[in-house]
């Protein structure tokens, strides 16, 4: 074995692993990537089929963010926020509010029945104006539940601001973050150390009780019969907690699509709803976009095509349009108070991580010193320089032409490929966000029967794939697919294609 490899499995404590299967193995070592491929100590090849952990954006070893990178190390790599500023992060700042803020004139504008001039003055009132660095998707989300926390007890709203967060959410390990969580498997252990939150409901449609459709060889999504019960059920909540005394202050969600609940998408509308009576019971939306941000989650399906078909349907207006929307709130029109980034901030280069807020937020935290209304909330590495200059070229390259087509190409192409999952009797669903795709197997699929645990299908599966020269990780016995935007066509294929030959070389 080779000596880092030994050395791994001697003192190294892998994340979400169980070391006694870890170790019962040689691990892959990473030593190098260019693109979407990633190389081993041993040479072999690799297609990074879940952008590394969700977090790659452009490819790895970007010659323009390389560049950004060496031109900050020039200058300095790090010096404090702790009453400094620098350059790169003040610069950064004012884009991603520039960013957040695109929905004004972005081409996906709803029009409430009170009319749009009303509208966008309320609108005006949540405009994000305001950036807190932190390092990683957890911090962002801590920093949004304190900010939302002493704004409602200071607003007057609350004395014991209370929390309401959507069933399987996942919003990171830290504590706080925990606490808003809902995923039993990881959260039970520690719920000792946690503060009560309240959970609803959130639409899977795939497994939803109120969902009348028989299983059919079609995203869950777009064949569900229901009458939105799950809405009514974030209602009820709403309005029962403000019953009971004061309301929610925050209502916290994964917006279009729940990522470590399994890659469960939101049917469309679904976001819009919820948010509404959010706003109309007086709680904060805070939008958790650390998986969703920056493009992750594309367009509609029927607004791209595969390069070079000319099968597109034509819809009006489409040709000229070339835009994607940055976050996933702006796809459905919705403007929280607080949106919490990271994964995708700096391209998937270093740890990095801000949550935007309003002018009303950060004014409840301003007084005179001895009052002591500060924020006191920071880390070492807040709003380090590395990390802002590498931001900085990934927000470059989001909206260059080039990177605009090449994503929505691969978005198409995903698609395309993954109708030919629908034949194999161990796919039970297959969900598409933009570039974000999970592949759910099951056992039956006509009864949509899970595997048994012990049978470790997803984890299998995901063996078979890296066999094949493909990485990627499971959610339980969903397989994930979220290539970095610089996929090719061939490169998505192969991807599609392991997954396919790992399901029937595992499961048939
Ligand atoms: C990954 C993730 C987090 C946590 O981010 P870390 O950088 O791992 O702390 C929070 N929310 C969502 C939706 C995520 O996918």
């Amino acid at each position: 074995m080779h000596r880092l490899s030994q050395l791994d499995r001697q003192f190294v404590w892998h994340p979400f692993t169980q070391m006694r299967d870890w170790l019962r193995q040689e691990p892959i070592v990473i030593v190098e990537g260019r693109g979407a491929v990633l190389r081993d100590l041993k040479g072999r090849e690799y297609l990074d089929a879940n952008s590394s952990i969700w977090t790659n954006l452009h490819g790895h070893n970007h010659p323009k963010i390389n560049a950004a990178l060496r031109r900050q190390l020039k200058k300095i790599a790090h010096s404090s926020a702790l009453g400094l500023g620098n350059e790169p992060a003040s610069l950064l700042a004012g884009k991603l509010v520039d960013l957040a803020n695109s929905i004004y004139d972005s081409r996906f504008p709803i029009d409430a029945p009170t009319g749009r001039t009303a509208r966008k003055s309320k609108i005006a009132n949540h405009k994000l104006s305001k950036v807190f660095f932190s390092d990683d998707g957890s911090t962002a989300i801590e920093v949004a539940l304190k900010m939302a926390y002493e704004f409602a007890r200071r607003a007057g709203r609350s004395s014991k601001p209370r929390f309401l967060s959507l069933a399987g959410g996942y919003h990171g390990d830290t504590i706080g973050a925990v606490a808003l969580g809902h995923i039993d498997l990881f959260h039970k252990n520690y719920s000792g150390l946690l503060f009560k939150t309240d959970e609803v409901m959130s639409p899977y449609c795939y497994r939803c009780p109120f969902n009348r459709a028989r299983p059919d060889r079609a995203d869950a999504r777009t064949c569900r019969k229901c009458r939105w019960e799950c809405v009514d059920q974030v209602e009820r909540k709403f309005a029962a907690q403000r019953k009971r005394g004061d309301g929610y202050s925050g209502f916290v969600f994964e917006p279009l699509i729940q990522g470590a609940a399994g890659m469960i998408p939101q049917p469309p509308g679904w976001l819009r709803q919820v948010t509404g009576l959010a706003r109309s019971h007086g709680a904060l939306l805070i939008a958790d976009e650390v998986l969703t941000g920056f493009g992750r989650t594309g367009v509609p399906n029927s607004e791209c095509r595969v390069p070079g078909s000319g099968s597109r349907v034509p819809q009006p207006g489409l040709e000229t349009r070339n835009t994607i929307p940055a976050f996933a709130c702006q796809q459905e029109g919705v403007h929280p108070d607080l949106l919490c980034l990271a994964k995708g901030l700096t391209g998937g280069y270093l740890p990095m991580a801000a949550t935007l807020t309003t002018q009303q937020i950060f004014d409840a935290f301003l007084g005179d010193y001895e009052e002591f209304k500060t924020f006191f909330h920071g880390h070492s590495y807040t709003a380090n320089q590395l990390g802002a200059a590498a931001a900085l070229a990934n927000l470059e390259l989001l909206r260059s032409a080039d990177c605009l087509r090449t994503r929505r190409g691969l978005q198409a192409i995903l698609h395309r490929e993954l109708q030919s999952l629908w034949r194999l009797s161990p796919v039970g669903d297959v969900r598409q966000v933009g570039l974000i795709v999970g592949v759910e197997l099951v056992r039956n699929w006509r009864a949509r029967q899970p595997f048994d645990l012990r049978e470790r299908a997803g984890i299998r599966v995901c063996g078979a794939m890296a066999r094949r020269g493909v990485l990627t990780r499971p959610i339980g016995d969903v397989i994930v697919l979220m290539p970095p935007y610089c996929t090719t066509q061939r490169q998505a294929e192969t991807m599609v294609a392991a997954l396919r030959e790992a399901i029937r070389e595992v499961l048939s």
